[in-house]
């Protein structure tokens, strides 16, 4: 949301969303330096919230460097060093979106650094799996470092941008799978239905990315009509789009939607 408009939020609320989880993420450049990451830090724990709040929509958030960015590890350690600051924030809920983008060594070494911040602090865990090619090989390397660290219960990661192909290998080994909304590079409305129909409710969270690009927003109350268009029960919808996130993020003492 740091990268939309206010308009976004309205629109959000007319359709119907309860909330906001917003992931950190790469912003578009690359920051230059830890104090870029604290003020962004300050963005998703102070500023957004209080945006999304004039509109009665919830607003969370889950830090990290993402793994754009923890290519350079110098930097990258000195993010995660600063991250405790934040984590007792009322907003926050958790580690993300951490993960793999090229699959190299040094992402890696990453990944295991905010795997164990996570574990050290309680944590709940939001993983970026790579795009394209590199998707099939680095999930299975995020799952395989998640296991071997071992101190993280399954059931409080979500793995996000699953496909086709890596959904099943995600839901098999425990972990909940997050399928996401994008116009480019991701999955439709229609696609996230298809694996629905395939795999069913269990462990199973849609979300929409936004960002600087072409994205939407509303692609969460999109996708709620597109399964109403193939005779889904209003029960089923609920399940999928408001109870699953909202069954996730509720192990989290922070998430509350209110009375
Ligand atoms: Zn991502």
């Amino acid at each position: 949301m740091v990268s939309r408009t206010t308009d976004d939020y309205e629109a959000m609320v007319y359709a119907g969303c309860a909330a906001v989880c917003e992931p950190a993420f790469w912003a578009g450049f690359d920051r230059s330096g830890v104090e870029g990451f604290r003020d962004y830090f300050c963005q998703l724990t102070d500023y957004e919230p209080k945006r999304a709040a004039k509109f009665g929509l919830p607003h969370f958030c889950w830090l990290c460097i993402n793994p754009k960015e923890s290519e350079d590890t110098v930097l990258a350690e000195e993010v995660i060093a600063i991250i405790p600051e934040f984590l007792d924030r009322p907003t926050v809920l958790g580690i993300g979106e951490i993960g793999l983008n090229k699959n190299t060594r040094n992402e890696l070494r990453i990944l295991e650094r905010h795997i164990d911040l996570a574990a050290r602090n309680g944590q709940l865990v939001l993983v970026h799996t790579p795009h394209l090619e590199d998707k099939f090989k680095g999930t299975r390397l995020i799952l395989d470092a998640l296991k071997a660290d071992g101190r993280i219960a399954p059931g409080r990661v979500i793995i996000d941008h699953c496909e086709e192909h890596t959904i099943g290998m995600v839901l098999d080994a425990g972990y909940w799978a997050g399928i996401t909304l994008y116009p480019e590079s991701k999955t439709t409305p229609a696609r996230a239905v298809d694996m629905y129909e395939v795999y069913g409710l269990q462990n199973i969270w849609l979300n929409s990315a936004c960002d600087w690009g072409r994205s939407d927003p509303l692609s969460i109350p999109k996708t709620a009509l597109e399964m109403r268009r193939r005779g889904h029960s209003e029960a089923t919808i609920d399940q999928l789009v408001y109870q699953n996130p909202v069954r996730f993020m509720s192990q989290s003492p922070r998430f509350t939607l209110g009375a």
